[in-house]
């Protein structure tokens, strides 16, 4: 393996469930090179918590999750924790839009209370729905969106942003909207980005770009910060529907291996950018063991 001694090799959003690959698809992660994830919450019951007691638990799953590959694998995991906002949609039908806004918002405060409390590095998965909704909900979405970036700046971190792809114009739409409510644009993520957001074009929001292989050559010169991700799912009833999570260190292999490119490029979105948008940096023991 070519990778450097002492590099953390970053996965910036990925998901794990108790009941899927779980600790076995962060042993391949290690395996190809991987060192530190960051940890997106997920719904695990298999129905919208319609509680803020369901949201504690669901929180506290991603905790211990992140324990364990710590423990049993030596992958640092940073948990990203918020309500989904896809959740508000079924909740709206069941609750009532009023209550399931009321209940979104308590549960993005919940979340800035773990970010506060150092059991979270973020807030995440926050923003919009990918696909049409009613109108009813979509002003429910936007006064829960606008909540979780001010619970963001109150409680002094990123947002790690869900919505259907941007254009240039809605990425600085969005550093408009970090803005307005307090939030340094760097502080505003976006994830799942599927296309190279040219440098200085976004207004200073940060892509979180899937690791396709065609991407990731296309982005791993730009200045940071940006980020790479696989979004993996763990749903063992959708193999394949994502890029698995041994695909991070198995990019960063092929850009150090590449003599056109090299290892030092690899600081960009491993340690510069985890900098630049969280204020710390991941880092990697003499041994190779995440810290
Ligand atoms: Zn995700």
């Amino acid at each position: 393996m070519s990778l450097p001694r002492g590099l953390p090799v970053v996965d910036h959003h990925c998901h794990l469930s108790p009941n899927g690959d779980g600790v076995r698809a962060v042993e391949r992660f290690r395996a190809a090179g991987g060192t530190h994830l960051f940890l997106a919450t997920q719904n695990y019951e298999g129905t919208v918590p319609l509680s803020l007691e369901a949201y504690g638990r669901q929180f506290e799953v991603t905790s211990r999750l992140a324990q364990k590959v710590h423990e049993e694998v030596g992958v640092r995991a940073y948990p990203v924790l918020a309500p989904y906002p896809i959740d508000l949609v079924e909740a709206s039908t069941k609750l009532g839009p009023a209550a399931a806004l009321e209940l979104h918002c308590s549960a993005l405060d919940l979340a800035g209370r773990w970010v506060r409390e150092k059991r979270a590095v973020a807030l995440g998965e926050v923003g919009r729905p990918h696909f049409p909704v009613s109108d009813e909900v979509a002003v429910v979405v936007e006064e829960a969106f606008r909540h979780a970036l001010q619970a963001a700046r109150d409680s002094d971190c990123p947002v790690v942003v869900h919505s259907s792809d941007l254009t240039a114009d809605g990425l600085l739409a969005l550093a408009a909207q970090g803005r307005e409510a307090g939030l340094r644009p760097e502080r505003v993520v976006k994830h799942y980005s599927r296309s190279r957001v040219a440098p200085g074009s976004a207004g200073g929001v940060v892509p979180s770009y899937l690791a396709r292989r065609d991407l990731v050559r296309e982005v791993s010169t730009d200045p940071g910060p940006w980020f790479l991700e696989t979004d993996y799912l763990d749903d063992p009833k959708r193999p394949g529907a994502v890029l698995d999570l041994a695909t991070v260190p198995r990019r960063a292999t092929a850009i150090a291996e590449d003599p056109a490119q090299g290892a030092d490029r690899l600081w960009v979105p491993f340690v510069e950018s985890v900098e630049r948008v969280y204020g710390w940096r991941p880092e990697v023991s003499p041994e190779g063991a995440a810290e």
